[in-house]
């Protein structure tokens, strides 16, 4: 049965509008002045103009450093999407909370806050500390400041687990989601005096049919990472924006793209073969007219995450849900961000992903419960694994 404490905090945080675009300090204020109250202090970590931010807290201060509980604060937004319940509502019914970011991810912050006391008072020989980020939704931005932040305090925890709603399975695995966005500036002429323009369209168009040939050829021969839907890399172009008239040779193209790359593939190469393809186009452009040329931006970069079915921290996971096996998951989280700041990371959250940015999302409190469960199983542990 999950504690009327912890389904009181996760609707509080579920009525809380968060949206990526809008600022958290609300989120991250309520969590301080909790854990103020309990004698805990936060670090807080913000965005450039400090409206947003993020809060790492270290529960069992002057133990060794130990298991990170990760969540993102931000959700993504309801425009246009047909709901029968208030986004905002935090509604109970059916045995389910309703509410945008019920599953993705307060809910799992919700449970974490609501075992603090329980943390604390425990005989754990490590510390327990809660990451809670920004703008994860939007890129995975917030947790860089954060684990920046860490390495600069000196504090190396031993293990995180990543609440991301896996429906209390843990993952070892997902893909990374790297997305680029290419201007393409030419040179404007009457459709009568081709020789004279360049054209950005077609220009772009050519880059554009190289990310697809990427994509058959990954397809074709990139070895498989078994577990995932697609089991290889794939490569898209998501938006494509050129042109102001028919009888006008276009100045402006720009289009977006991404890799969705296995953990054992090369992100960077796949970006460097597209902006080194671009670059062999830019001579027979310049030649015609100086100043055109390729821009690449980046949107997002967001690392694969690939951990271990022997790491402890995978093994603590399991003992605690109860699971014996491991999963893959489809989408992006901020673990391969803490796996790359060389803390082991696991995937573990109640809900289901096939709820999270839907109308109408929830997570069945049975999973909230069982995530309780989970949490108050670390409080009482004695060893990582
Ligand atoms: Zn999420």
């Amino acid at each position: 049965m999950l504690s009327a404490h912890a389904l009181e905090l996760a609707q509080t945080l579920v009525r809380m509008n968060t949206v990526s675009q809008n600022s958290n300090l609300e989120l991250i204020h309520f969590v301080r002045d909790h854990l103020a109250r309990l004698g805990v202090t936060s670090r807080i970590t913000y965005n450039a103009d400090r409206s947003k931010a993020n809060l790492f807290a270290t529960l069992g201060e002057g133990k060794p450093a130990g298991v990170i509980l990760s969540g993102h604060t931000d959700t993504v937004p309801w425009d246009g999407q047909d709901w029968q319940h208030d986004p905002l509502g935090g509604t109970v019914a059916d045995g389910r909370l309703y509410g945008r970011g019920s599953a993705d991810m307060k809910g799992f912050i919700a449970l974490a806050l609501a075992q603090a006391e329980a943390f604390l008072n425990a005989d754990a020989p490590f510390a327990l500390h809660y990451a809670f980020s920004f703008d994860e939704e939007v890129g995975c931005f917030g947790v860089r400041e954060l684990i920046a932040d860490l390495r600069d305090a000196g504090i190396r925890p031993l293990a995180c687990i990543v609440g991301e709603p896996t429906n209390m399975v843990p993952a070892i695995a997902h893909k990374g989601v790297y997305r680029y966005k290419c201007c393409v500036r030419g040179k404007e002429a009457h459709s009568s005096l081709t020789p004279h323009s360049v054209n950005a369209i077609e220009m772009a168009a050519r880059v554009v049919g190289r990310v697809r040939d990427m994509a058959e050829r990954f397809e074709r021969e990139e070895p498989r990472f078994e577990g995932f839907d697609v089991p290889f890399s794939t490569a898209s172009v998501g938006q494509f924006h050129g042109g102001i008239a028919d009888n006008v040779v276009p100045r402006d193209a720009e289009f977006r793209y991404e890799f969705r790359d296995l953990p054992t593939a090369d992100a960077a190469a796949m970006q460097a073969e597209v902006v080194q393809y671009a670059r062999s186009l830019e001579p027979g452009m310049q030649r015609v007219a100086a100043g055109t040329g390729f821009r690449f931006d980046t949107i997002c970069e967001i690392p694969s995450f690939l951990g271990s079915a022997e790491a402890p921290v995978t093994r603590l996971a399991q003992r605690l849900a109860g699971e014996a096996g491991t999963t893959l998951v489809a989408f992006g989280t901020e673990a391969g961000l803490f796996k790359q700041a060389g803390i082991p990371t696991v995937v573990c959250g109640p809900g289901s992903i096939q709820q999270a940015h839907q109308p109408d999302e929830y997570v069945s409190l049975e999973q909230l419960a069982r995530c309780e469960a989970f949490l108050r199983g670390l409080a009482a542990s004695r060893e990582i694994g």
